[in-house]
């Protein structure tokens, strides 16, 4: 299964070669996820200018191809929880890192309710590895 696309813009960042190959990983598995809840994801953000984020307050990944925020306002709220601990439960954002930053961390403010997905270029599945 595929994500949907907000706008046209966002499709052609996907098919770009800026976004990166695990982000588009952790994004597909999280659509694998959300079907099992009837939930087709549609991203409303992928890649953001400096301008962009800075208006945003973001902290500049949307910048650099590591980021993506899936709209939430029309999901049922267990779902949120669900697909969220699922991926959290599955992959690793940066083993070793005391901050123990997440994969899919949901959020209720900035440009609305949303997930915000994220890597860093260690991010992995659990185990993938071994
Ligand atoms: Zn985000």
């Amino acid at each position: 299964m595929l994500p949907r696309f907000e706008t046209e813009r966002i499709a052609q960042e996907w098919i770009g070669d800026r976004v990166a190959w695990n982000l588009r990983a952790l994004v597909l598995d999280f659509c694998i996820e959300a079907e099992k809840h009837d939930w087709s994801p549609l991203i409303t953000c992928l890649l953001r200018t400096i301008q962009e984020d800075l208006a945003l307050h973001g902290n500049a990944i949307h910048c650099v191809g590591r980021a993506a925020d899936i709209r939430t306002m029309d999901i049922q709220p267990d779902a949120v929880v669900e697909v969220c601990e699922a991926i959290n439960k599955r992959w690793e954002y940066n083993r070793g890192d005391k901050r123990n930053l997440l994969c899919a961390v949901s959020k209720e403010h900035g440009t609305g309710p949303h997930i915000h997905l994220q890597v860093n270029p260690m991010t992995k599945i659990i185990g993938w590895d071994q």
